[in-house]
């Protein structure tokens, strides 16, 4: 695994299970002050100003407002992968090259690297990734996280519908450890 993706990765999973996680006793006061600045031009621009210019520089963030990067080891699937995949590779690359984008890693081959060299393949059948909410474009993802508008608040009936009894990664996982 390449040297950026061994520092990136353990930090960006360490980040995101503090800030992001509604399990968190932090969590009602990162509501709080989300509705805060939700609540006026002021505070959306602050959030713009806080969030964008460091998720474009790692992440390559096109602002699509419904983060997905924690089921992708943390990695953009709309920056990294042209078919936008959120779900899992297309099927289409070879030898861990992208099928559009040949001189580029496929961006779930990456993901499937971070996740092994942590143990943590089996993520990857965790349930099914519901589709990119369209009308969050634009907005902050920090944001829509707090406050319940985004997939992960409103896409619960699609992501229990995964085959996980017959993913072969579950298997392959277990093999491994
Ligand atoms: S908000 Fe959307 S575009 Fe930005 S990093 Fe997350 S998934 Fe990628």
């Amino acid at each position: 695994m390449p040297l950026v993706d061994r520092v990136l990765y353990p930090l960006m999973r360490h980040s995101h299970n503090l800030f992001f996680n509604f399990d968190s006793p932090l969590a009602p006061a990162y509501k709080l002050a989300s509705r805060a600045l939700d609540n006026n031009i002021a505070g959306r621009l602050f959030m713009h100003l806080a969030e964008h210019p460091v998720k474009r520089t790692l992440l390559g963030c096109q602002r699509c407002g419904d983060c997905a990067i924690q089921h992708v080891g943390f990695l953009c699937p709309e920056s990294g992968c042209p078919k936008h995949t959120r779900n899992g590779a297309c099927g289409g690359s070879r030898n861990g090259m992208c099928e559009v984008n040949p001189d580029r890693r496929c961006v779930w081959f990456r993901a499937h690297a971070r996740l092994a060299s942590t143990g943590n393949v089996s993520e990857m059948c965790h349930g099914c990734v519901p589709p990119r909410m369209w009308e969050l474009n634009h907005t902050s993802s920090w944001l829509n996280f707090h406050l319940g508008r985004d997939h992960q608040s409103n896409g619960g009936e699609i992501s229990g519908c995964c085959r996980q009894t017959s993913c072969h990664l579950l298997l392959s996982d277990t093999k491994a450890s």
